[in-house]
């Protein structure tokens, strides 16, 4: 098969180039080769995280790679054929291991039988989905396409002590994927905001949750504490999650020394304002990471679906470049009406 070759410079010139490549070269058993890595970060090429990813896919497939080291800045992938199992993967720092999870679900989620994926490293990071978006927005969608996604968070891991545990068991469509449109949240049905701050005095959970409830009039019954052991620390992570009738978006935002809980509250206000304040369905980072598996529900089945958001980032269609080299389908995107209609639909149509 024709090696597709890819500029990870490209757009927004992250990681998320190398992820969704290494996830779709497995689902099409494409071989790719991707150059200037994650060249627009500070610190370009492989780091641990994404490293661990290139592993995981090679551990998923068995394929063929070349370049697979710290700090490289190319890759040569040659997928073997996907393999449902169980599996292990550690990143070994406070990486992200949910972005370890997304390369290779796409692919485990196309086999005929469930796979168990246990992961380690960050659970809650910037920069990357926390562990509670990957389980209240992103798998209730997957779920509507078919895919069972059962998500255990295990540990909680922050930047920098990392540590943290995941697993996660795909139980691929028995009936194949059914792609669907998304183009409005329904009614809201529950709105809370959580707290997490393992190994910080309490105060820092009651200032900032009490901040929020003030600015977004949210009232005792919405505000949540949740139990964490101190060891999982030190971490704080403050979430919104508002959940509609369609779909549940989950805004988190991470404190920091040096920045009040007040400050910490606020950023996470200012993000569920835009949020709320715009009709499309799917928030920011929901919209990129629901492009792959609805791109490849939309090859198995053929016809469209679209869907709509409050913002279409650099990393939605730098992931639209991607996905559309690899796969038979065209994006459509109409930026005419308030918010992003995204339409993807099979390329013979
Ligand atoms: P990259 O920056 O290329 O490594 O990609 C980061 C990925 O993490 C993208 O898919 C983002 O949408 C996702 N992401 C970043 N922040 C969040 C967040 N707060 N909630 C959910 N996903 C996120």
């Amino acid at each position: 098969m024709e090696l597709i070759e890819l500029d990870g410079s490209t757009g927004e010139g992250g990681g998320q180039i190398l992820r969704t490549s290494l996830a779709l070269s497995m689902c099409t058993g494409r071989p790719m080769a991707i150059q200037r890595i994650r060249a627009k970060r500070p610190k370009p090429g492989l780091m641990r995280q994404h490293l661990t990813c290139v592993q995981a896919a090679v551990a998923v497939c068995g394929g063929a790679v070349e370049g697979a080291e710290l700090g490289s800045q190319t890759l040569v992938f040659e997928p073997g054929p996907v393999r449902a199992g169980d599996y292990a993967f550690n990143v070994g720092t406070a990486g992200s291991c949910t972005l370890v999870l997304q390369t290779v679900l796409p692919a485990l989620m196309l086999c005929a039988e469930s796979s168990r994926v246990s992961l380690s490293g960050g659970t809650h990071n910037p920069m990357a989905p926390p562990f509670h978006f990957l389980e209240r927005s992103f798998a209730p969608l997957l779920r509507r396409l078919g895919v069972g996604l059962d998500l255990e968070l295990r540990r909680m891991g922050f930047y920098p002590a990392g540590g943290g545990e995941v697993s996660a068991v795909v139980h691929p469509a028995t009936a194949g994927l059914q792609p669907f449109d998304l183009t409005d949240r329904g009614p809201v049905q529950d709105a809370y905001a959580e707290c997490f701050a393992p190994a910080l005095p309490s105060a820092v959970a009651v200032r900032e949750l009490a901040a929020l409830a003030r600015a977004l009039g949210w009232s005792g019954e919405q505000l949540r504490t949740p139990a964490v052991r101190q060891n999982e620390g030190p971490g704080n992570a403050l979430l919104a999650t508002i959940a509609y009738a369609h779909v549940s978006e989950v805004v988190t935002v991470f404190g920091e020394k040096g920045v009040s809980a007040e400050q910490v509250a606020g950023a996470l206000v200012k993000e569920v304002r835009v949020f709320q304040a715009s009709e499309g369905a799917l928030g920011q980072h929901l919209a990129d990471q629901w492009m792959l598996p609805l791109a490849l529900a939309v090859v198995e089945r053929g016809g469209a679906a679209s869907f709509t958001c409050t913002e279409l980032t650099g990393h939605a269609t730098t992931n639209i470049g991607v996905i559309e080299k690899f796969l038979p389908v065209r994006f459509d995107v109409d930026l005419t009406e308030t918010h992003p209609r995204v339409r993807v639909m099979a390329a013979n149509l």
